[in-house]
């Protein structure tokens, strides 16, 4: 299947079946916003316990906050918001859509990236086993060509960004001859600057109404709130404090689904250290980070590592942590080395002292920061998509599957009576009735019993229990499983132990060591 074709699956699947909603849906919608469904919700409160459960559990020294999304206004000039967190914006004459810059050349420099292993690959099946890759991408002149396009055109890009050019942006666009994808014309406008904060008003206009902001990151809540928890908590450094929250950007350019909403959550860590340590502490919660996204089994080669051209105002290091979607590499993760950048702005707004006392080194200073931030939205759909399969059965019937890791699965086991007479509802209930307890179960009685497995397949249950005339006999049922279809007859006082171990977050935490 096309990987095009995959995307538009996925996003009709999440309607279909109860996973993800347009916002305001009867209304038409509201552009880049959404809602979570029934399955859906089952699902990111999963993902959301695997992060949480990962950071604060597993770590001593890492705890958790709640912080509002209303700050006091200066919190976001101090955090350097207000002035800089802006995008830069291009039209289209023809088309009057509007695109962001630096997304159009990134989607260019791709490109070039495609074609080169579109070269290595062919040359790969030409020459076989005695294939040298590194070889091949040195000498080949038709690669080299290609190499050094898109170097020259990454340095350029690089530059434009970092000395914040918006004509090199524009002049970038004329000469790679980028076109808009609706118009397939390049008559562009200039290219301007966008700041991504919703405002609003705090009191009423009589009491003098303050302008807030809905906050676009989680991150300053845990700032101002890190010398209250390092004291309350006796925390020493180094130390981390976790969140998962909502956070707003007014997205100009919003198409891909829940990969960039205006409303979205985040999950954010921020690890306050000594200065100095902070590119060795870089390099580990990469490692830690990209550990946590291989646990869930979708193969190390979707992901890759992708570091900062631009590097923020704030950081002396940064990666991208990107997941192989259908549309691409996207990133899901970013990875920041903050330096003292935000601490450091919010004593000089605030003018108090929010300076650490080292015991150790009996010393007072303002920590540095490597902070983890992850959307739980973009988490949802990169795990909807390498989980959304079609198969071919021997019988020659297509089933669709989504193969969720099952300690996210939304509903980990469903009961069926094979019919709804003869005591087997009641006995069916039963067994929900002691299962519930430990894990999420559905009970369904409607179409055949083959309907209900395909229904159950389709939102990634891993597991069915069909409860029959034997059942009322001996108390064995038949277990099915999700993947391999396979089924078995097994006792119900065995189910609660075969199937716990296999769907919880702990089973998933344990396989992180
Ligand atoms: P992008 O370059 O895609 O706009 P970003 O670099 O601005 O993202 P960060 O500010 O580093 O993103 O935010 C951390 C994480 O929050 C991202 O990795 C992403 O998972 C998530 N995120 C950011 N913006 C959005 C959005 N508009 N919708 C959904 N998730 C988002």
């Amino acid at each position: 299947m096309a990987q095009e074709d995959v995307f538009k699956k996925v996003v009709s699947h999440c309607k279909e079946y109860g996973f993800v909603f347009p916002s305001s849906d009867i209304y038409d919608g509201l552009g880049a916003v959404y809602d979570y469904g029934q399955n859906g919700v089952e699902l990111k409160n999963n993902i959301k316990q695997y992060w949480w459960q990962s950071m604060v559990l597993m770590h001593e020294n890492i705890v958790g906050i709640d912080s509002c999304i209303f700050m006091h206004p200066t919190i976001w000039k101090a955090s350097g918001h207000v002035d800089a967190f802006n995008d830069p914006l291009i039209d289209n004459k023809d088309s009057k859509k509007r695109y962001r810059a630096d997304v159009l050349i990134e989607d260019q420099i791709a490109k070039y990236d495609e074609k080169i292993d579109k070269e290595v690959a062919k040359a790969k099946k030409r020459f076989g086993d005695a294939f040298n890759e590194e070889q091949y991408r040195s000498t080949s002149p038709r690669v080299l060509e290609e190499t050094k396009k898109r170097d020259d055109l990454h340095a350029r890009f690089q530059k434009a960004m970092n000395d914040n050019d918006l004509e090199g942006l524009r002049q970038i666009i004329i000469d790679e001859g980028i076109v808009c994808p609706i118009s397939g014309t390049r008559n562009w406008t200039e290219v301007r600057q966008f700041n991504l904060m919703f405002k609003t008003e705090m009191g009423s206009t009589a009491d003098g109404a303050s302008t807030i902001y809905l906050r676009p990151e989680t991150a300053q809540g845990i700032f101002v709130n890190y010398l209250n928890v390092q004291k309350t908590g006796r925390m020493k450094i180094p130390f981390g404090i976790a969140q998962i929250g909502k956070a707003f950007r007014n997205e100009i350019v919003a198409r891909q689904f829940i990969f960039r909403m205006r409303e979205f959550e985040q999950m954010e860590m921020q690890f306050f250290i000594k200065p100095g340590t902070e590119l060795d502490w870089f390099a580990k919660w990469k490692a830690t980070r990209m550990a946590w996204h291989q646990n869930l089994g979708f193969g190390s080669e979707n992901y890759r590592f992708h570091d900062h051209d631009k590097l923020a105002h704030y950081a002396n290091a940064a990666t991208d942590i990107e997941f192989k979607m259908p549309f691409g590499f996207k990133e899901v993760e970013g990875i920041h080395s903050r330096t003292n950048f935000d601490l450091g702005q919010h004593e000089k707004f605030s003018g108090k002292s929010i300076k650490y006392f080292d015991p150790d080194l009996n010393e007072s200073y303002t920590p540095y920061v490597i902070e983890t931030s992850i959307g739980v939205d973009r988490m949802f759909l990169s795990i909807m998509c390498h989980s959304y399969q079609e198969e071919q059965l021997e019988n020659g019937e297509t089933r669709v599957v989504l193969r969720l890791p099952a300690a996210l699965a939304p509903i980990k086991l469903a009961v069926f009576p094979l019919t709804k007479k003869d005591g087997l509802p009641e006995k069916a209930r039963e067994i929900i009735d002691e299962l519930k307890f430990h894990f999420n179960c559905q009970y369904e009685e409607k179409d055949t019993i083959g309907k209900r497995y395909r229904r159950q397949d389709a939102i990634g249950t891993p597991y069915c229990v069909t409860v029959d005339h034997q059942t009322l006999e001996d108390n064995t049922v038949t277990l099915r499983y999700r993947d391999t279809m396979e089924q078995k007859r097994v006792n119900i006082c065995d189910l609660c132990g075969m199937i716990e171990n296999e769907v919880t977050i702990t089973s998933l935490l344990k396989k992180l060591k």
